[in-house]
């Protein structure tokens, strides 16, 4: 029998939003590789060997995965949210792509999850109901002088941004700089949300403007959204306002 790897999106963190395909490609592995907490969320049942790794080590990971699956062992690799947005199906992808042609013939797919921007945007109201764009503040893979210049074209065109990966132990002062960067651009009361852990049991959300955003911390489980011009708030008395972003953009 041959093997198979099929890299699946777990969500952001409730198990109510897995979907179904996602839960029938777990139930049906042999072999679960991933990131520690995410290898974590998938419960042990006989016939499931768990091989957790840490974090950064993505194409070591990948390889893994695809030296079991030529083996015959059908894997499952997860990543938070969905797998195409920076996890791990990027990292299978490469790894296919560089590493031993018998693996571009395995049977390879992608389970598609509820990513972080989608579920932080839920909570709100339509904070995406505009044109917007989704970047990693990271700068492990791509130079620091990249981010920048996306993130001056990106506020130059108005989009809504969802920043992901915003800050790490490692990377302290980037977010700070990315926010000072979209104060050039737009208003210091441009809606800026934090939405941290969404959807686990430590959710925390926070509505801020962009000069408060400046003087708030983030840590690695927080998404960030920046507003485009265009996204508002519903004030609703004492209850959280709704945030929103409208589709049409005048003439
Ligand atoms: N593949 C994931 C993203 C991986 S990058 C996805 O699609 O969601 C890791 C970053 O995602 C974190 O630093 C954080 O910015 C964001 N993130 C992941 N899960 C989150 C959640 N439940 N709430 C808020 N942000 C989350």
């Amino acid at each position: 029998m041959t093997g198979s790897v099929t890299v699946v999106g777990l969500g952001p963190g409730d198990p109510r939003l897995l979907t179904q395909a996602a839960s029938e490609a777990l139930a049906q592995a042999q072999d679960l590789i991933g990131y520690i907490p995410y290898v974590a969320r998938v419960p042990d049942r006989p016939g499931l060997t768990k091989h957790a790794t840490d974090n950064r080590v993505e194409i070591d990971r990948a390889g893994h995965a695809l030296r079991l699956a030529a083996s015959g062992r059908r894997v499952a690799v997860v990543s938070g949210g969905d797998p195409g947005v920076f996890a791990m199906a990027a990292a299978i992808f490469e790894a296919v792509e560089t590493g031993d042609p018998a693996w571009r013939h395995l049977a390879i797919t992608v389970e598609p999850g509820i990513t972080a921007m989608l579920a932080a945007a839920a909570r709100l109201g339509a904070p995406l109901g505009g044109d917007f764009c989704a970047m990693s503040l990271s700068d492990n893979l791509k130079p620091w002088e990249v981010i920048t210049a996306r993130l001056e074209a990106v506020l130059r065109a108005d989009f809504v941004i969802s920043l992901y990966n915003p800050i790490s132990s490692a990377r302290p002062w980037q977010l700070g700089a990315a926010l000072g960067l979209a104060a050039e651009h737009r208003a210091p009361e441009t809606p800026v949300i934090f939405a941290r852990a969404v959807s686990r049991p430590d959710e925390a959300i926070r509505i801020l403007t962009l000069a408060q955003a400046r003087e708030t911390k983030a840590d690695m489980a927080t998404m960030v959204i920046i507003g485009a011009s265009a996204t508002r708030l519903i004030p609703r008395g004492d209850a959280t306002p709704f945030v929103y972003t409208p589709r049409s953009v005048p003439a």
